[in-house]
Order: C-alpha cells, then structure tokens, then sequence
C-alpha cells in the first residue's frame, strides 16, 4: 500500500519521500487512518516498528488542517515520553516530517537548563514534546498554556509506569481539556495500561503489531556461553571480526559501562557511553559520534538506551544479560530497525541460565547457542590473574553499585573452573 492512499497531506507526503520511505510500516497503515478519523487509539508496538510516525504523521497532517482554516495558535500537541533521549527523538521526526509545514515546537526535558525550555513554552508553540517530570513543574509555575491542547500521546506508556511517572501525568492529564484525541503507545497491554487507558481515554481502538512482545523478525539471535571474567575478551574477539561496525552494547550497570568503555579503548575499539551519571550534552555528543560512525561501539544502560533510534546498527550485545525479558525485547528492537537485517548476540555466564530459560518461554522460542571461534576459552582456567578479572572486581565497600547474583554465589574463579570443566570435557 503506497502512503498516499492513507489520506495524508501533500506536503507530509513529500517529506516522506525525502526521508526515503517507500510504503508505510504495519503500525502506520493501521494507525494512521484511524487517527485521521478522529479516534482515540491504542498502539502495542515495539521501538523498531514506525511507531513515531504512526502518530505524528497524521497528528501533523491534522494540525496542518487547523492552521490552514486559520484557527488561532497555541500549543494544541502534546508528546510525553519517558526519557530524554526519545524526547530529542520524537522531536527529530517530527521537524524531519514536519519540515514543509509552518510549525513551532518546544521540547520540555530534565537535566538541563530551564530557562531555553520556558521562552520557548511561552514564545507560542504548536507542539510539545517532553518527559513527565519537568514539564510538571513548569506547569505547576504556570508556564505553558494548554487550554487548547486538542492531540495528546503518551509514547512508551509502559516504560513511563515502570519509571514511576504515573502521579505525575495524571497531574499533566487532569490539567488538559476533558475534549481532545488520545493516543497512548507501549510495547505490550498489561493490566496496569489497561487501566490508564480507560482513565484517559475515550473509547479507543486497539493497534497490535506481532505477537506480544514478538522482538522484530529480522534479528537473529544468538547466545555466547562465557565465565564473567573473559566477557571483555570476548567482546574484544567478535570486534576483531568485520561484521560487528556498529556496536550497541548493553550493560546492567553505569559503573560497568565506564569500565568496558575503557577496556576497548585500550585495545583501539572507539567506544561512547551513555548512562544517567552523564550530562544531557555528554549523551547527546555520545548518540552523535555513534551515529556518524566517529565511534564504533556505544556502550549503554537500558533506561538510557530507551528510544536510541539510530539507523544501521549492525549488532546488539547484551554483554549483561538483561534483568527482565521485556528489558531484552527493548534491547534488541534497536537492530533489524524497519527493515534492516540486524544481529543480536546475549553472553550469558551460569547464572544467567534461569533468565534465560523465561526469556524463552516470554518470546516462545529456543535462542541459538553459540561458541566463538577461535577465541581462547582455556584463559579461564586461570581467572585470578587475567587482566579483564581485574576491571570486574566486586564494588569496594560503600559503593552503591549491587553484587551481582554470580559473584555472591560462586565467586569468580569458581565460575572460571566450572566453565573448563564444562568445555574441555
Ligand atoms: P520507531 O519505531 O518510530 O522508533 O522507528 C524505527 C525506524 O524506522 C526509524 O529509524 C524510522 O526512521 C524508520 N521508519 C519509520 N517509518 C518507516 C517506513 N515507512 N519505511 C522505512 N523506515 C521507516
């Protein structure tokens, strides 16, 4: 189906077109008639699937409208989203799909200054993109009119209630008109969306793309078996190989990231990290390297990998095996993007054997097992002196960074002997 038979505006349509796509993704063919009908409406879909412009595109497309039949201005969209990083995203895409309209937006974020965010909110905006926290509080010092807010979407919904931010948009919510069209997107319908769509919304249609929590068929996946202490070895030996040339590596914790980040430099891996101790600019310059190809390997945590959306990732390395299995199907949606052909590889150590069992229960299929070839897994037999043991101690006493469940359990040269014992047999 080409998009010009989903009723858009001519000038989105040329916007489409110089952003290079042929035909609208599954999500947009469904959601977007609907939302140009008028209808509030539920989108379960994954990061990955189009989902952004399944709902700026006709929620721009409308606007347009309103503006061309000379309504007065005034902020009439609202995004809400649950991090910073899919702010500046969602923002991206729409100047991208809105670049031949006359609109004005303003993007509303922590952890930066507040003052560019108030001058713009007051300097009459059309649409407003932004995470929850701040913009209650400008709100709350009455910065922002939003008394003729007509479109308003909550993007990744799911990942705002597990970051706790329910008060606050019920707060954001209760301020808007009672008259306005709703869209709310997350990755999957639990019970608790349920019960924030019938709090905000009016009799709306459900979107499902794929199964629940399905990862994009076009990644394949694969798992490396591997002692904790050679997991920075290891990665080290896939980067050797050609295919991995651009690099998401998730990481459980900041303090992780820093220290691999460090390693791979000293081997001449260009690596950035993104993680919540670093500044607004730090993780905009990192995401800008990473994309430019400047560095080959972005080394990130799950909360601040949330809406990475960066073209061509060729890999995804879950260096630590995701807590949560809907954790893993956030991961891997940032390779196999729209329609590329993307790989994404788990090391799991022993004790993540468990996880990784529910993982494939949650997705509904076996992972392949995988050893790497030629890579040296005999150094284990002598965990305590290699290098790579040293970057993995356990945190010094008073560091908030947690024990992990192996160390607590076997202690890392156990781990090592486990793993000979296993692979030389
Ligand atoms: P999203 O699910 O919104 O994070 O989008 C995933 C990626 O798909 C983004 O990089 C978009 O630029 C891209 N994309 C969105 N719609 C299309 C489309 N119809 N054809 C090709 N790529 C698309």
């Amino acid at each position: 189906m080409p998009f010009r038979a989903l009723g858009l505006d001519a000038n989105i349509l040329k916007a489409i077109t110089e952003a290079g796509y042929t035909e609208p993704t599954p999500i947009q063919a469904a959601a977007i008639p609907l939302i140009l009908g008028g209808q509030d409406l539920i989108g379960i879909a994954q990061t990955g699937t189009g989902k952004t412009a399944a709902f700026t595109l006709p929620i721009l497309c409308k606007l347009a409208g309103l503006i061309g039949a000379g309504q007065k201005r005034g902020i009439r969209v609202l995004v809400l989203a649950p991090t910073r990083e899919l702010v500046v995203q969602i923002e991206e895409n729409v100047r991208a799909y809105g670049r031949h309209l006359p609109l004005r937006m303003a993007t509303v974020f922590g952890g930066v200054g507040e003052r560019p965010q108030i001058q713009a909110l007051q300097s009459g905006v059309d649409i407003v993109v932004a995470t929850p926290g701040r913009l209650l509080d400008l709100m709350g010092r009455r910065f922002g009119n939003f008394s003729g807010l007509q479109f308003l979407v909550l993007d990744e919904a799911d990942r705002m209630l597990d970051m706790g931010f329910l008060p606050d948009i019920r707060r954001i919510v209760q301020a808007m008109p009672v008259k306005r069209q709703t869209m709310l997107f997350s990755a999957s319908l639990s019970r608790e969306i349920e019960q924030v769509t019938r709090e905000f919304q009016h009799t709306p249609k459900v979107v499902q793309i794929g199964r629940r929590a399905n990862p994009a068929e076009t990644v394949t996946q694969l798992v490396y078996e591997v002692p904790k202490h050679l997991k920075t070895d290891l990665l080290v030996h896939l980067l050797q190989g050609p295919q991995l040339n651009m690099v998401l590596v998730f990481v459980r914790m900041k303090h992780s990231a820093d220290r691999l980040a460090v390693s791979l430099e000293r081997k001449g891996i260009k690596t950035a990290t993104i993680h919540s101790n670093r500044s607004q600019n730090q993780r905009l310059s990192a995401l800008k390297d990473f994309k430019s190809g400047r560095v080959r390997v972005l080394v990130a945590t799950d909360i601040a990998a949330r809406g990475i959306d960066v073209d061509g990732i060729s890999h995804v390395v879950n260096f630590d095996f995701p807590m949560h299995s809907e954790d893993y199907v956030h991961r891997i949606g940032r390779t196999g993007r729209a329609h590329a052909v993307g790989d994404a590889i788990s090391f799991i150590t022993s004790a993540d054997y468990g996880a990784l069992r529910m993982l494939e229960r949650f997705i509904g299929r076996g992972i392949v097992r995988k050893r790497a070839e030629g890579f040296d897994y005999k150094m284990a037999a002598a965990p305590g002196t290699h290098e790579s043991e040293h970057r993995n101690r356990p945190p010094q006493k008073g560091s908030s960074q947690p024990q992990s469940s192996e160390k607590s359990r076997h202690g890392a040269g156990q781990v090592g002997h486990r793993f000979k014992a296993r692979w030389q047999r």
